[in-house]
């Protein structure tokens, strides 16, 4: 591709409405462009990188024997409905009409509906295990859509479900998609690890995420700093530590969750907004309150949390105070958290003076509460105590990191099965339901994220694997026939060869060709000066200083 032809807008400026550099890079080197809030389209070198990342998927699921399909986004109500998650999923889900007035939705994702296809097709355990994947368009109403499509409203996700016969079968189905997933970000070039998750919206058990390190990430990751015990803080047993922890700490009386009205309320609340549970806890010095944390996996739940301690008479400073205060990103999210059976509801809450918002960051937990007064520790504190001190598995220090979730693997066991009653005849002729496993990927995200991680000021670092091309042949002045047809034959030869390779034709300095060729982050530049008398050119790797020069019949060896 001759970049006198390419459409490829590159931005000099850095973009004000990114915050992170993957989002400033992605806009910067003509990658995509904003349609509407979490809403983008993609030019041509975007497309290219997401298409090889979904390449690298596809193959890597297929070595493990998944197939692929490809199913509608426009969803109908009624699998939804059955499976109990059209009122569930809350406004994350976009609902439409259709001119009939029937009920649709954009998929956030296909449990129901690959459960609705195998369901209608497969009965007999013969006909299993199965993995059956698509790499579709995605759509969720994110309450917070931000950093460009790392957290975006519209995305593509390589979604997979896998349908087995026994739990010994799910077992093995998911050890292949970890195997699968750990192959796949290992050719995209990132550095992550698989953490235990919590199940979560989902339902069932066993779950991983593919987090990628990343101090940008929306996630927190809790490590042992001795043994492999890696998880999400919100599967890290945090709680149990809390309370152990808040003996300690003097006249410090924890009160488990605030006096809604009634149970049924507590119980409905927790049934209809969440897949998770939203988790509040009160602590009390002195029959006063002093700290109120909240938080809830989708932002819905915390909405309706705060909702519900609103309407108990609590006053709740809003996220702009909070965020005025103490300079943190905040929602009114804090580490800690309780399971809706172990609620304890008969707790007035009456007098509150001093109030303590959890924040999204260490040691910002605290709006005008008095430390010393109320009760003992630093700011910093707070946080460690939640997510407790040692590792569950051995017992040595942690340390919490940040992570990008790029994909999640997740055993469903029959949560949607036995709801939508797919169930399969076994060998001894009786029916059961069959047993499930789902498996994203996030392609646009785990883009931003190769970018979050290989970049530099000068522009993004593709890795080979992923990059939109290969090498750029930069011929330094176009007025110099001799080198501008030299030039043009090296990018003839590489081509020929299955090199995906760019010639900068365009009528520019050679400075503005550089820094476009460091921008857009091909891994492989051959600058073609006034050497090529000689028969000499410079090579130069993006991730690397150094300039080599070499002859011109060495560049083929050199590049392969
Ligand atoms: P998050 O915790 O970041 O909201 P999730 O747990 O809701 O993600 P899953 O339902 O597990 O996401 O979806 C599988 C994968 O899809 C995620 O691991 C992520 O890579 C990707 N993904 C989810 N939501 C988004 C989004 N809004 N924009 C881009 N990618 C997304
Ligand atoms: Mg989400
Ligand atoms: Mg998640
Ligand atoms: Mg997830």
């Amino acid at each position: 591709m001759r970049l006198s032809n390419l459409f490829m807008p590159t931005l000099r400026e850095v973009p004000a409405e990114a915050e992170i550099a993957s989002h400033q890079l992605m806009l910067r080197a003509a990658l995509m462009r904003k349609l509407a809030s979490g809403v983008y389209n993609y030019l041509p070198l975007g497309l290219r990188v997401l298409r090889k990342i979904e390449e690298i998927v596809r193959e890597e699921m297929n070595r493990e024997g998944a197939q692929e399909i490809l199913c509608s986004a426009l969803l109908p109500s009624e699998l939804w409905k059955e499976s109990g998650r059209w009122e569930v999923f809350g406004p994350e889900m976009f609902k439409l009409l259709d001119r009939n007035g029937r009920e649709f939705c954009l998929g956030p994702t296909h449990e129901e509906i690959f459960t609705d296809i195998i369901r209608n097709e497969v009965k007999s355990y013969k006909d299993m295990p199965l993995n059956i994947y698509q790499i579709q368009t995605k759509y969720r109403d994110e309450r917070r859509p931000r950093f460009g499509v790392m957290r975006s409203r519209e995305f593509t996700m390589k979604d997979a479900y896998s349908f087995d016969t026994s739990w010994e079968g799910l077992d093995e189905s998911f050890n292949k998609m970890h195997r699968a997933y750990t192959r796949i970000f290992e050719r995209c070039g990132l550095d992550f690890k698989a953490v235990e998750a919590d199940t979560g919206a989902m339902g069932g058990t066993g779950s991983m995420e593919f987090m990628v390190k990343s101090d940008i990430g929306e996630a927190e990751v809790v490590f042992c700093s001795s043994c492999d015990y890696a998880a999400n803080i919100e599967k890290a047993p945090t709680f149990d530590k809390e309370i152990e922890r808040k003996e300690d700490a003097k006249a410090l009386e924890k009160v488990e969750t605030p006096n809604v009205r009634t149970i049924e309320e507590l119980v409905g609340f927790f049934n209809t907004t969440a897949e998770k549970f939203a988790k509040t806890l009160i602590y009390k010095a002195d029959d006063k309150v002093v700290a109120v944390m909240v938080r809830g996996d989708r932002d819905v739940n915390e909405t309706k949390v705060v909702n519900h301690l609103k309407c108990i008479n609590f006053e709740l400073a809003d996220a702009e105070t909070v965020k005025k205060a103490t300079g943190a990103d905040v929602g009114f999210a804090g580490p800690i958290g309780i399971k809706v059976d172990e609620l304890l509801i008969d707790f007035e809450v009456k007098n509150i003076e001093n109030m303590i918002i959890g924040a999204n960051k260490t040691g910002y937990h605290i709006i005008n509460a008095k430390y010393g007064r109320d009760f003992e520790g630093t700011l910093g504190d707070f946080r460690n105590i939640a997510v407790g001190d040692k590792c569950p598995k051995c017992g040595a220090e942690i340390t919490i990191n940040r992570g990008i979730e790029v994909g999640h693997i997740f055993k469903l066991g029959t949560k949607y099965s036995s709801a939508m009653n797919a169930t399969f005849v076994d060998d001894k002729g009786e029916e059961k339901p069959i047993i499930m496993g789902c498996y994203g990927i996030g392609i646009n995200r785990t883009m931003a994220a190769v970018i979050e991680q290989n970049h530099d000021e000068k522009g993004i670092m593709w890795p080979l694997s992923v990059a939109p091309y290969h090498v750029i042949v930069v011929p330094v002045v176009m007025k110099d026939e001799f080198a501008v047809n030299a030039a043009e034959e090296i990018y003839s030869k590489l081509n020929e060869m299955g090199i995906e390779t760019l010639i900068d034709d365009r009528d520019e300095r050679a400075g503005v060709k550089f820094n476009d060729a460091d921008l857009i982050g091909i891994p492989i530049r051959i600058t073609v000066g006034k050497k090529i008398k000689d028969g000499i050119v410079e090579f130069k790797l993006r991730n690397s200083s150094e300039v080599k020069e070499i002859k011109v019949e060495e560049i083929y060896d050199e590049v392969l």
